[in-house]
């Protein structure tokens, strides 16, 4: 089939070329230049493992980039709307892109004669596909709901293992406003070896907040049972291990230390609590799994200071700046209220990560950023664990370089040696 892909961020430039993979003909849209010049010339315009090696595969072949949208809806059959669906000011869902997106889709489709499928891909709040996205389309394409179909198909991947979480889903949702549109989209994925859920766009858009809300909480509860140990002297590692040998919990997501980030997991945990808001409805629990969130960084700079006592002039080294490992995006990492109120306190940060270097000096340019965690720990008074990548796991004698051999783990990711003065977060 033959599909247009509006965004071309995490989620767009992993499922274009998947959708390539998949065997259809893919053109992607996007209003940034570079990244379709990028896209175009088989490179990435984000890192993801295993994206460069199918966009070299079929970039100028089935999958192409442009920044005119006729093009793309005329010579495609459906549309997915990938755009960002960042927070406003208050924490609730800005829908601004998306309704550019869909304002684009539908003045391009007026142009069109035939059936189109628009899909919302972006993560949206309850009731954005069929009472902000539908009328938009409408609106500007002067045609009905039934002359064209409308779909959401929320996305679940991680970043850093987007494409294989894209070739390999553990569920895949349709929900569409009627039988056509949803069996159009669900086709796409025939490829795959996954039941696809079929309902409608509200619930499928509930479904992926559901998701994100769940294992956001589950992350909360295992820092606040880690929390609880550090002070009773107890290791939550061992603690929910166990715990986690529960077939109705699982082991995952118990890991404690400094809380989520990402462009997904704290924005959509707000945006679904703005939701709960407006209609009347105090959501205590998702509330609280933010407020946790929050005070995590804030709890290693204390462990910090109860060692080091005042921080200005210190130096410290803050290993790991993306959000999570194996990825570039610097989203709402945890890192970066350490480093802020590091700062705040007068402390010189010397910073080190192996891919996001770049993306944090646009958030801080005026910290020392080093190309190894060597270089970062060279005379620093401490370290700060913040980003659990595996190079960091065999750190040892990098450590030797220190002023002052005092880590403050946020991430359980060393196994302390005898010369080093160890603090987990929460173990
Ligand atoms: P992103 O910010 O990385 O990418 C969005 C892209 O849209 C950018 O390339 C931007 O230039 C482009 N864009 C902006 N306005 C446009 C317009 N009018 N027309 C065409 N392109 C336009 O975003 P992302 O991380 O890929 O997320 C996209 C959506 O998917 C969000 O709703 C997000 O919540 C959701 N999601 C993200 C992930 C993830 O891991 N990143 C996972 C699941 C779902």
């Amino acid at each position: 089939m033959k599909i247009s892909i509006i965004g071309t961020g995490y989620v767009g430039a992993v499922s274009a070329a998947c959708f390539a993979e998949l065997g259809h003909e893919v053109i992607c849209v996007d209003v940034d230049q570079s990244k379709i010049d990028r896209i175009n010339a088989g490179i990435p315009p984000i890192y993801e493992e295993g994206l460069s090696e199918l966009l070299e595969k079929y970039a100028g072949r089935r999958l192409n980039a442009t920044s005119d949208y006729d093009f793309a809806v005329m010579n495609s059959d459906i549309s997915f709307i990938c755009v960002g669906t960042p927070s406003d000011s208050h924490g609730n869902i800005d829908l601004g892109i998306v309704k550019a997106a869909g304002a684009s889709l539908g003045d391009s489709l007026k142009k069109k004669e035939g059936y189109h499928v628009i899909v919302v891909k972006s993560t949206v709040v309850p009731g954005t596909t069929e009472k902000v996205v539908l009328p938009i389309i409408e609106k500007h394409s002067d045609k009905l709901a039934e002359d064209f179909g409308i779909a959401m198909n929320p996305e679940f991947l991680r970043e850093g293992k987007a494409v294989y979480d894209f070739m390999h889903p553990d569920k895949i949702v349709v929900g569409s406003i009627d039988k056509k549109s949803g069996d159009i989209v669900a086709s796409l994925y025939s490829g795959l070896e996954c039941e696809v859920t079929r309902t409608n766009p509200r619930t499928a858009e509930m479904i992926k907040y559901a998701n994100n809300a769940c294992l956001a909480t589950k992350i909360s509860f295992a820092n606040e049972i880690g929390n609880i140990c550090k002070g009773l002297g107890i290791d939550t590692y061992e603690v929910m291990r166990a715990v986690g040998r529960d077939f109705r919990i699982g082991p995952y997501f118990l890991n404690s230390g400094a809380g989520f980030g990402g462009s997904c997991f704290p924005k959509d945990v707000r945006a679904l609590i703005g939701k709960a808001s407006e209609i009347g409805y105090e959501p205590v629990l998702l509330r609280s799994v933010i407020e946790l969130n929050e005070t995590q960084p804030t709890r290693m700079v204390q462990l910090l200071k109860n060692r080091l006592g005042s921080l200005r002039e210190k130096k410290i080294a803050v290993l790991g700046l993306a959000f999570k490992n194996d990825t570039d995006d610097i989203r709402e990492s945890r890192s970066t209220p350490v480093i802020k109120e590091l700062l705040d306190n007068g402390a010189r940060v010397s910073a080190y990560d192996p891919m996001a270097n770049e993306n944090m000096k646009m958030l801080f340019s005026d910290i020392e950023y080093h190309s190894s965690a060597a270089d970062a720990l060279r005379g620093a008074d401490a370290c700060m664990i913040m980003t659990e990548w595996d190079e960091f796991k065999s750190l040892g004698k990098e450590f030797d370089v220190m002023k002052r051999r005092l880590i403050i783990d946020g991430r359980h990711m060393l196994t302390p040696g005898k010369d080093v003065e160890y603090i987990g977060l929460c173990w």
